[in-house]
């Protein structure tokens, strides 16, 4: 469905400059943005994504966050498009598609929340491409979600201008922010993005109190050193917080990096083991089966409290209120564990 967009402003000459993102493409009349979504027609910004959809399925929590009900089910939605063109997106059939995508299907915010109902699921997530680009109707969705008691989360590169996240942030209970390295260099020269932003976006989500976990997808040769992995956990610690989730991500060969070989083990190991070192509490390794990297440990005694396999959760170890049954520390995990 296409609909007026929100975040643009008008020039009399019929551009439109779109401000929902930091690219803020100007677009002449007919022009699309970068996403692929936004489009200019007479002078006025459309999104051509509203209502339209990918994919529906009910997916463990887990393929999302560890620390936000784990065991959960959630209603996973997608659409198309995205602010970032990575050369490694593992999603890149629908991330770098347009609108006229030709497996769409359209449902409107209300079908999406009494089909998530239907299914005894009371969690939206919003995956696979970018939410931001999808913004009007993500924002719709966890608005009706919300009013149905119901929770919002995201799976999102955090490109997003800060005035636009305002009226969205009140929406989401918890993110998974994607760091893609921590250099403005890599944002520039593989992202067609910058850096700056999406740490403003953490920060952001933190002081809104909203729950938030970071992912960091390891690729050969382009963010993998252990010098860049360890100015990022530094950030984490020093301008998050190091109670916050961070999950190294293995790499598969996708989309334009179809000649690179899988994460090395090893690489994995030796970033969650660095991360450990600089302090962070929770640290993760996804995309892969190493025993023990999947489940959360206590910080303070090492007792395992959440075991994990293969995103689902196998067994809970921790008291009623969230805490280590050995030493009493108090685990920043929201919700009751669902086993
Ligand atoms: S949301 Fe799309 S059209 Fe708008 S500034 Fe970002 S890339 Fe450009």
């Amino acid at each position: 469905m296409i609909k007026v967009a929100e975040y643009f402003e008008s020039a009399n000459d019929g551009s439109v400059r779109c401000i929902l993102c930091p690219k803020m493409c100007i677009l002449k009349d007919g022009e699309e943005g970068a996403c692929k979504v936004r489009v200019n027609y007479n002078g006025k910004l459309y999104t051509m994504a509203y209502g339209i959809l990918t994919s529906q399925s009910i997916q463990p929590i887990e393929k999302t966050l560890y620390h936000f009900y784990p065991g959960a089910k959630t209603f996973s939605i997608s659409s198309v498009g995205c602010t970032f063109n990575c050369p490694w997106c593992q999603n890149f059939g629908i991330s770098q598609s347009k609108h006229d995508f030709a497996l769409k299907f359209e449902m409107m915010p209300n079908d999406v929340v009494e089909s998530a109902k239907k299914y005894g699921v009371n969690i939206i997530s919003f995956v696979n491409n970018e939410p931001m680009v999808w913004y009007e109707f993500v924002r719709d969705v966890s608005k009706i979600s919300r009013e149905n008691g119901m929770k919002n989360i995201l799976f999102t590169n955090g490109y997003i201008s800060i005035g636009a996240l305002k009226g969205l942030v009140k929406y989401v209970d918890a993110v998974n922010l994607d760091i893609k390295g921590f250099s403005e260099e890599i944002y520039s020269k593989y992202c067609n993005g910058t850096l700056a932003p999406v740490l403003d976006v953490a920060k952001y989500f933190i002081e809104n109190k909203v729950h938030i976990e970071l992912t960091y997808l390891i690729v050969p040769l382009i963010n993998d050193s252990l010098e860049e992995i360890g100015r990022f956990v530094d950030w984490v610690s020093d301008q998050l917080n190091a109670s916050v989730p961070v999950h190294f991500a293995r790499f598969f060969p996708a989309y334009k990096f179809q000649d690179r070989p899988p994460t090395p083990a090893d690489t994995l190991i030796a970033a969650a083991n660095l991360a450990y070192e600089h302090g962070l509490e929770y640290v993760y390794v996804k995309n892969v089966y190493f025993e023990g990297l999947e489940d959360t440990h206590c910080p303070r005694c090492h007792m395992q409290l959440v075991s994990r396999y293969n995103f689902n959760v196998s067994n809970v170890n921790l008291t009623s209120k969230n805490e280590c049954p050995n030493c009493g520390l108090k685990i920043p995990i929201i919700g009751k564990p669902y086993q």
